[in-house]
């Protein structure tokens, strides 16, 4: 045996292995034994769910039907590489840009995490949100968790096969209208509409509908709160980043401890505490927590649970909160740490902040073209017949504008006397393509008086002069 296994011996002999398999045996969480049916009572927490899912829904179906200067307003356009957001469009040579979007998501993500846990689990999430409207439809369907549970105890007949093939009938139709909006985000709404009807749409976009059709009613419909518990990395390390004075929904076990059930006329049997045991929280948990047993892994911090206990306080004539949003430290009595005292929130909050300021750098300083020049290195410069110097640059010009230009090109700066050799009058690019050009730079010794003069080459839209671009090199000289 060795030195580990010794340890690990020593330590279950001593308790804290045993501690943790006693853990284990009472670990709430559903391995998929059984359907959770979840019930529904309103409440403050679940107008917010509400509407916060059906901004997510309003905002994934029609968004990509909206226009903008006669293209959509928002595409992630795959065909030409290209984001398009109103007159914001990221080329792939810009996509810096896109990732500071998303690290800057993602920072949002971990300070809410930081502040109050899984919130955006709760309200935010595809999962949840079209979790939730499944279970609806099968509320709607298939009647309460009640008459739901009863259905799946009862024998097959004409009622069942009915409400089933229903049920699964308009899940699917969910699916599609998701596989629909989301594909859309990425191709032309109309033009897609226009393909799917007369059935000439490409078979990659076939085979993204089915993938997504399955995957949307695999996932809400029939994994639902198991993905969260189970699959999501998100629920993984959330708890790296929630401490002791992260706020969350929790349950105040000094006020309702000890439970008692509640008597007729609603009395308690002292000694108990405000908990009556009413597994109202329980029975309205979409992913079966009972939040009693503390903060768990599956909690997605909808704060349904909160809905349920403070109907039933109202009912009892005893004061809301026994399960309330509050850091364990909180709960625990012990003096709560102020937030801006959490290092790592600071953290967050300083490369969440370093991102805005990235994107916000990147977008004034944008433009509808771009030009790039590179001087030619070997050689640097060549010296002509008449003494004079001549230096060579490749040039590239990148029209980003949404339609076709004639582009003038100058230098500034420079040497006196300088001639440019090799730039036409105009040059027309199509939009969103871009065109190279050679250029030479002559100037006279005499005006010669540095090895290395900087010089300013001009790119201008002769359309749109505003449509212009300036790039600064060299001028090398012996
Ligand atoms: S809803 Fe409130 S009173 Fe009922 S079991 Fe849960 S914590 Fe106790
Ligand atoms: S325990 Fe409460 S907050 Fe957590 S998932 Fe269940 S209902 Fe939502």
């Amino acid at each position: 045996m060795n030195a580990f296994n010794k340890r690990e011996l020593g330590e279950a002999r001593g308790g804290s292995v045993t501690e943790i398999y006693r853990e284990l045996e009472s670990y709430p969480v559903n391995i998929g034994e059984k359907t959770i049916h979840a019930k529904r009572m309103p409440g403050f927490f679940r107008s917010m769910k509400t509407w916060s899912q059906v901004g997510i829904w309003l905002t994934l179906c029609l968004l990509p039907y909206l226009r903008w200067n006669g293209k959509q307003a928002v595409m992630f356009d795959i065909d030409h590489s290209q984001f398009h957001c109103f007159n914001l469009t990221v080329r792939p040579d810009e996509m810096w840009m896109m990732m500071l979007v998303f690290i800057a998501a993602s920072m949002l993500m971990f300070v809410v995490t930081n502040v109050v846990s899984r919130a955006w689990c709760g309200y935010m999430c595809f999962q949840t949100a079209w979790t939730d409207l499944f279970t609806w439809i099968e509320d709607k369907v298939e009647g309460n968790p009640t008459a739901r549970r009863k259905l799946e105890a009862s024998p097959w007949n004409a009622d069942k096969i009915i409400k089933k093939v229903s049920k699964h009938f308009i899940w699917l139709a969910v699916g599609l209208i998701t596989a629909i909006s989301f594909t859309i985000w990425f191709v032309d709404a109309f033009e897609f509409w226009d393909k799917l009807i007369h059935w000439q749409l490409p078979k990659v976009a076939w085979v993204t509908i089915v993938l997504i059709i399955t995957g949307t009613y695999l996932y809400a419909g029939l994994m639902r709160e198991q993905l969260c518990s189970w699959i999501c990395p998100y629920a993984r390390f959330q708890s790296v980043m929630a401490d002791s004075s992260t706020i969350m929904p929790s349950y105040d076990f000094n006020r309702g401890e000890p439970r008692g059930k509640l008597r007729k006329g609603n009395e308690i049997v002292a000694p108990e505490g405000d908990c009556i045991d009413c597994y109202q929280c329980v029975q309205v948990c979409p992913t079966g927590v009972d939040i009693r047993r503390g903060h768990q892994l599956s909690c997605i911090t909808c704060g349904l649970c909160i809905d349920a206990c403070d109907s039933i306080m109202d009912k009892i004539g005893k004061p809301r909160g026994l399960i309330r949003y509050a850091s364990t430290d909180a709960i625990q009595g012990k003096p709560t740490q102020k937030r801006f005292q959490n290092p790592w929130l600071w953290i967050y909050s300083s490369i969440l902040l370093a991102s805005i300021a990235g994107m916000i750098y990147g977008l004034t300083h944008m433009t509808s073209v771009t030009l790039t020049v590179r001087p030619e290195r070997q050689p640097l410069f060549v010296r002509m017949s008449d003494g004079s110097i001549q230096n060579k640059y490749e040039l590239k010009i990148l029209n980003k504008t949404d339609s076709d230009m004639h582009f003038n090109v100058t230098v500034a700066d420079g040497i006196t006397g300088q001639t440019v050799i090799g730039s036409k009058d105009s040059i027309l690019i199509p939009h969103q393509h871009g065109a190279s050009l050679t250029l030479f730079v002559k100037a006279p010794s005499s005006n010669i008086a540095n090895e290395v003069t900087p010089i300013t080459f001009l790119a201008t839209g002769i359309e749109d002069p505003s449509v212009a671009a300036a790039y600064g090199t060299k001028f090398y000289a012996p």
